[in-house]
């Protein structure tokens, strides 16, 4: 069993939480992942590797300004192959984070999924998992440990793009998934990106995220992004 630190204080550490608001630190101990761990992992990536875009999704995200890093779920496993990524759970000091990414010169890539998820089989819980997966390969794709909210919006619009393509292809899948995997994050977010007025999506993600640069090098900011360091800006009279 290993103690891995995972937040530090400054807001560009890559390893940030995805879930938990701000900058909170945050522990994981990462354990050897069990048969049915492994399986359910093996399932999701199985379910990923399926992932395709629906066209008028893709096209409404990129008007809305955010970018997926990946063109499709496969594009995404062959970079997890590629960068030899590991994946694996791991208990969270803070149980509201989901899954977060590790980078490290000397360890490489590590995906961490919440482990209170390790037991969750049921097929929409492994869509779960798979689009959290999704989620942080957009992060470790550009091999960097900044982050910044233009980042997170491309990194969010895979899961929510995945997640409208499994409502699409598995009718009604999701129509009784209410833990907070569900109400706090996957649905959450395609319903964010989708259905509700956009004030609900940018009032959201400042508050998760709004303590990031707006964008960096390789995620230069959008309006979207922009709108959405104002409203954390404001919110907390920096
Ligand atoms: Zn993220």
């Amino acid at each position: 069993m290993k103690i891995t630190p995972l937040i530090f204080k400054s807001p560009y550490f890559k390893s940030a939480p995805d879930g938990a608001p701000g900058a909170t630190p945050v522990y994981a101990t990462i354990e050897k992942p069990d048969r049915a761990q492994i399986s359910t992992i093996k399932r999701a990536l199985d379910e990923l590797e399926e992932v395709v875009f629906l066209p008028n999704d893709l096209i409404y995200m990129k008007t809305l300004g955010a970018n997926p890093p990946f063109k499709n779920g496969k594009e995404a496993l062959e970079w997890i192959k590629e960068s030899k990524a590991k994946i694996l759970y791991a208990d969270f000091s803070n149980p509201s984070v989901h899954a977060c990414l590790n980078y490290s010169q000397n360890d490489g890539i590590t995906i961490l999924i919440n482990s209170n998820y390790k037991d969750n089989c049921t097929h929409p819980d492994v869509l779960a998992i798979s689009e959290a997966i999704f989620h942080e390969c957009g992060h470790g794709k550009d091999f960097d440990s900044e982050n910044s909210i233009q980042e997170e919006l491309n990194c969010l619009s895979l899961n929510v793009l995945a997640h409208r393509y499994y409502q699409k292809k598995y009718k009604g899948i999701f129509d009784n998934s209410n833990s907070f995997l569900y109400s706090q994050g996957v649905s959450l977010y395609a319903k964010l990106f989708f259905d509700f007025y956009k004030t609900a999506l940018k009032n959201r993600v400042a508050d998760k995220y709004g303590y990031l640069q707006t964008g960096d090098d390789k995620h230069p900011a959008t309006n979207l992004a922009n709108d959405i360091k104002r409203i954390y800006e404001s919110a907390t009279y920096v």
